[in-house]
């Protein structure tokens, strides 16, 4: 991720696959003649067979994220019926970052610290918050974990974490909570998140 590029490392072949004028048979067909570093190509492919397909089998079989395990409706708004709100908020959002599916997507949740951010994108550089000591990421994250312990506990993906957690200061535990609560009443209210409205 960076804020000089909208796409990057992203191909802007999405929309073209979402509505059928390319077939991913053709696309990983043709990226497979390329000469190019072997890397490159098995990353390639392995975001449309491994990743676009599978989300798409996904979709199909919770009838578009209405029917997830345990017969739990999701509540976050799609933005629309198109190919963003089905392959970014489903998908990214849902089945990912809010594991909403649980196990069915993805074998833990894709949160993470300031730390993860800091390394994967250059936003922390035009940021206020410093990744390393006052980003709320890292609340947010801990936050996360504590309120989801009792299912995320038997996680054997994540024991290293909530090893981590069961070791956490009650008065830390306590903050993340509350800048869990404070970051989610300033952006109800439309407002930035800044250092000074953190607890
Ligand atoms: S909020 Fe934290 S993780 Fe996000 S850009 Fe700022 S310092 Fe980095």
């Amino acid at each position: 991720m960076s804020h000089r590029s909208e796409s990057l490392f992203h191909t802007r072949i999405s929309s073209l696959l979402d509505i059928y004028r390319l077939l991913p048979s053709r696309v990983i067909s043709d990226m497979a003649g390329m000469r190019l570093a072997l890397g490159s190509k098995e990353g390639f492919i392995r975001q449309i067979l491994g990743w676009r397909e599978f989300v798409r089998h996904v979709h199909e079989s919770t009838d578009g994220f209405r029917k997830l395990p345990g017969g739990k409706t999701p509540t976050a708004k799609a933005p629309g019926d198109g190919g963003y709100g089905r392959w970014v908020v489903e998908p990214n959002v849902l089945g990912m970052g809010t594991y909403a599916l649980a196990g069915l997507m993805t074998t833990k949740p894709y949160v993470s610290g300031p730390a993860y951010i800091n390394r994967m994108s250059d936003y922390c550089t035009l940021c206020p918050f410093n990744p390393k000591t006052d980003c709320p990421f890292t609340s947010l994250y801990w936050a996360f974990l504590a309120r989801h312990e009792a299912v995320l506990r038997t996680n054997p993906r994540l024991r290293m974490p909530m090893a981590s957690l069961g070791k956490r200061e009650a008065s830390r535990r306590k903050q993340d909570q509350e800048v869990y609560k404070r970051v989610g009443e300033t952006l109800r209210k439309g407002d930035k998140v800044t250092p000074q409205k953190l607890p």
